[in-house]
């Protein structure tokens, strides 16, 4: 018989793709939808970064890189975290893959065994349970709600930690809530995992240089971590690079060298040319990524004076990333004609294919009372989208 093996049929497809290519295909019918559904920086690439990988295809760098990604590139990324995070990693402690993606797996594959737990500090991404589950292992949700502007707190964290507990996830700023845990909050959560030193900290970072708090606080800074700290990073958001796959861990070298052997036979070292790209982005100037993110902090403002002006809506605010979260389930139970609201989903679906407004369901974030708005996009295309999502959700009684 022909069949999908049971671990692909245990995985959840992921969300966030499934509802871009909703939007797409309703685009692709001649509607015009207001995509805010996958999170990407909408700007391009910087010209400086197109101009290495240019003169890197020149230079014939198209053979396959060391499958730990090129020397320069790990010591760019070296140079990066004690630059930009003041912290202390060699060369030999850094892994290029193919995005922040393959990072984060590459972690969970290389820790976790079946029935170890991993703690997720939930609202979290869609891809953490599923990678979880890819390698065995149990996702333990710690939830925080928007009374907690969606972090959770030490006190949570030390009730969720069980014998088994293998490691702990965490992103800051957070996809999909724009929170931002301060120094304290990351102090008070190491305290408890330096209490437990078989506990690994996988921490995303990825959305670093998009915060509006002035300034990026990393859980590494709490050094007496460092045996237990996975940190992940890339290019694709602080760069608008999400098209050219890098991303990097930064870890003890025995995991590092796991994950070179996870790759060795998995993907091999991710794409030359991309590589010589993100390593020019590092190491060049860094005007552009501030640049960007004074336009998504401008954004941010727009969009939560938008939505907090749409009755039903409750909204915290976002410090960094580039998405919004509201809390929407006063609308559970509404109707509009014959069509029924019971979840997150169903409004998404709703406001698609009513609204023509793209965004995803919180269920698959582990937070079925919200729905995810990424606001990387045009001023006036925000404006219109909450236009349509204020006029679209007045309907339902
Ligand atoms: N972590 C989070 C929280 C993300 O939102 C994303 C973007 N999809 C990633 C990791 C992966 O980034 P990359 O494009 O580098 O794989
Ligand atoms: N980070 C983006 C998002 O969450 C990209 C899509 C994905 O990788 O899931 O929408």
């Amino acid at each position: 018989m022909k069949s999908i093996s049971d671990l692909v049929n245990r995985l959840a497809p992921s969300a966030t793709f499934a509802m871009a290519q909703k939007s797409a295909e309703l685009s692709a019918q001649g509607v015009d939808v207001v995509n805010m559904s996958v999170g990407e920086p909408d700007f391009n690439t910087p010209d400086y970064v197109k101009e290495a990988a240019k003169k890197a295809i020149d230079e014939n760098y198209s053979t396959y890189s060391p499958v730990l990604g090129y020397m320069s590139l790990r010591k760019a990324c070296s140079d990066k975290l004690k630059r930009e995070n003041g912290l202390d990693y060699s060369t030999s402690e850094i892994l290029i893959s193919t995005g922040a993606k393959q990072s984060l797996c590459n972690a969970v594959m290389a820790l976790v065994n079946p029935g170890d737990e991993v703690i997720l500090a939930s609202p979290c991404w869609v891809s953490y349970p599923e990678m979880v589950k890819l390698a065995g292992g149990t996702p333990v949700v710690v939830k925080a709600g928007i009374d907690q502007d969606f972090k959770i707190n030490a006190a949570q964290l030390e009730a969720a930690i069980t014998p088994k507990t293998k490691a702990v996830m965490i992103c800051s700023p957070s996809n999909p809530t724009g929170s931002v845990y301060s120094k304290e909050e990351l102090a008070s959560l190491a305290a408890v995992l330096v209490k437990h030193p078989q506990i690994f900290v996988i921490s995303d970072e990825i959305y670093e240089h998009i915060n509006f708090i002035g300034g990026h606080e990393s859980i590494g800074q709490f050094q007496e971590l460092r045996d237990q700290l996975v940190i992940i990073n890339g290019v694709s958001k602080a760069y608008a690079m999400t098209g050219w796959r890098i991303g990097f861990m930064a870890a003890p070298e025995w995991l590092v060298k796991a994950c070179n052997k996870l790759q060795g036979q998995y993907t091999s070292g991710t794409c030359s040319v991309a590589q010589k790209a993100a390593e020019a982005a590092f190491n060049g100037p860094q005007d552009d990524v501030e640049a960007m993110r004074v336009v998504f902090q401008r954004r941010r403002d727009l969009i939560v004076k938008l939505a907090k002006d749409i009755p039903g809506l409750e909204v915290n605010n976002p410090q960094g990333a580039f998405y919004l979260f509201p809390k929407c389930d006063s609308f559970f139970g509404k109707r509009d004609g014959d069509r029924v609201i019971n979840s997150a989903e169903d409004l998404a679906m709703y406001l698609l294919e009513v609204g023509h407004v793209a965004c995803v369901g919180g269920t698959a974030f582990g937070a079925p009372e919200c729905i995810r708005f990424s606001y990387a996009t045009s001023d006036e295309k925000i404006i219109e989208a909450f236009r349509r999502v204020k006029e679209t959700l007045a309907r339902l009684k």
